[in-house]
């Protein structure tokens, strides 16, 4: 394909109208993988012109609901036939170990072969009688697609967190103008030039790389979108709220968490160390529903502590491209800064940093560091209220359900949560109470393109995956009849 030096607009490979470009890096060397062509706001323009005439004029939202599947089945059969080169590419770019990237690809074309299927049942499903308390009258509600979304992801599933927002849109008969981090651009392309062989008509999805404050923003802001659809931290999402506010744009966040995990004293000590683990360590806890606050029954603590921290030391670190390796390298320079200067503040706070805290001493170049557990955490500290995201645990004792309950749920936070015990009465009934968006039992971060996802309280707006992710790009209409010979009576009496 192209050498990720132009955008994806209007169905062709263009250059950025200010000719900049910026750097992606890899974080296990820290090696200039290549430059990356910048969107500014006269790209943007040209984005949103092309969405919009491929809504408003183009074929695309008029297809019947079949016709738009087979393109998104195209797109699904071309991603797995090249899994384990995007895979290695997402590894390049964002650090993840390659097994969790074969994952995500794999997880990336099940999305689209998913809202495939949803797409051929919008067509039976458009349009569903509504029952009114006047006979006179009969109606309709049907769903159409919103229009021209424009989609801003992070870095931490780059390609996963892309499929999320352009499958389900691409479904709905929407069409889209995608922006992905700055840091992990690199698969976004590729899915641009994917789409493009699918034959996926001109316009209906483009790609724009690019800074947040120069292509992130003019896109948040403009008049030609009608829904923006973002994933990323609380600030950036509070921002985004704020220029959709300005013309009410349709919005769904999904924001961060600092989701706890609640183990009882009859947990399967092996078990829970393995779900902890997985819950803060996998894709080297750069996770949204990351379960980084742990809170373990008083008997179990101390047992549990000590098990955790032996398992945490047989972790293999490493480049996402070795074989055996569980955690990579953090993304960049500045989220290892910023790890680190948690890592420092819970030190400072009092917690007892039982194990972890640095860079690995072999580690000379790259962005690791090692899994890190602390314990004895207060509860009113800034490393056991703010996310971290990066593979740092806090872990509290608690007495009794109610108290684990009271803390679990004192967050700002309500993205998800986790509870492990053998009483499964009593997981059903704590799971009922979590104030959490996704709440896993006896497991934690399994996830599934079938369920609904997204958080309570500061942690989003609306939901994606399942049938929900469609909605979000489905606007609902009424359409109501007179069906009386007889007049309405207001005038003619
Ligand atoms: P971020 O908010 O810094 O950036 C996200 C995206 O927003 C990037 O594409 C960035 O370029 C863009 N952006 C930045 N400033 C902007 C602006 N002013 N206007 C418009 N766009 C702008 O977040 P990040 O560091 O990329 O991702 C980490 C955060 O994402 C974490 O808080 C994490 O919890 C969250 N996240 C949430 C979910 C979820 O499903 N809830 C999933 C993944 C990540």
């Amino acid at each position: 394909m192209n050498a990720y030096q132009h955008l994806y607009i209007n169905g062709q490979w263009v250059a950025p109208a200010k000719g900049g470009s910026f750097e992606t890096i890899d974080p296990s060397n820290e090696a200039v993988i290549t430059r990356v062509a910048a969107a500014t706001s006269c790209d943007i323009d040209l984005a949103v012109q092309a969405a919009r005439q491929a809504f408003d004029q183009g074929p695309w939202p008029q297809l019947a609901g079949a016709e738009r599947a087979a393109v998104l089945r195209r797109i699904a059969s071309i991603i797995r036939e090249r899994q384990q080169e995007l895979a290695e590419l997402e590894v390049r770019d964002n650090g993840k170990p390659l097994p969790e990237a074969l994952w995500d690809i794999g997880d990336t074309a099940g999305c689209f072969d998913f809202y495939a299927d949803l797409a051929e049942k919008l067509d039976a499903e458009r349009e569903q009688p509504v029952t009114l308390g006047d006979d006179r009258f009969s109606s309709v509600a049907r769903k159409e697609p919103v229009g021209v979304a424009g989609a801003i992801i992070p870095w931490n599933f780059p390609m996963l967190m892309a499929a999320w927002k352009v499958a389900p849109a691409l479904a709905a008969g929407c069409t889209m103008v995608l922006k992905p981090s700055e840091l992990t651009p690199l698969t976004a392309l590729e899915l641009a030039d994917i789409a493009h062989q699918a034959g996926l008509p001109a316009g209906v999805l483009n790609v724009v790389p690019g800074l947040g404050a120069e292509a992130g923003a003019p896109l948040s802001e403009h008049p030609g979108i009608d829904k923006l659809a973002f994933t990323g931290s609380v600030p950036t999402g509070s921002r985004i709220m704020q220029a959709a506010a300005r013309d009410i744009k349709n919005i769904s966040l999904e924001l961060g968490g600092k989701s706890p995990f609640i183990v009882f004293d009859d947990a399967d000590i092996e078990a829970a160390v393995e779900w902890i683990m997985f819950g803060i360590f996998w894709n080297q806890g750069e996770v949204c529903s990351a379960t980084s606050r742990v809170l373990v029954q008083r008997d179990l603590y101390q047992p549990l502590l000590a098990r955790l921290a032996e398992a945490a030391a047989s972790i293999t670190i490493g480049s996402g491209l070795e074989e055996g390796v569980l955690l990579g390298p953090l993304v960049n320079r500045s989220q290892f800064d910023k790890v680190l200067t948690a890592i420092a503040r819970g030190k400072q706070e009092g917690a007892t940093l039982l194990y972890g805290g640095s860079r690995p001493a072999e580690c000379s170049k790259g962005y690791f560091l090692q899994p890190t557990i602390f314990s004895d955490v207060a509860e009113d500290s800034w490393i056991w209220q703010e996310e971290i995201f990066g593979p740092v645990v806090c872990v509290r004792p608690f007495d009794d359900e109610a108290d684990a309950l009271r803390s679990a749920n004192d967050s700002r936070f309500g993205l998800a949560a986790a509870v492990m015990s053998k009483d499964l009465e009593r997981c059903e009934r704590v799971a009922r109470k979590l104030r959490a968006g996704i709440v896993w039992i006896n497991c934690s971060q399994p996830t599934f393109t079938e369920a609904p996802w997204g958080g309570y309280k500061q942690s989003g707006i609306g939901r994606e995956l399942g049938q929900w992710g469609l909605n979000n790009y489905l606007e609902t209409k009424q359409i109501t009849r007179f069906d009386s010979d007889q007049p309405w009576g207001w005038y003619i009496k």
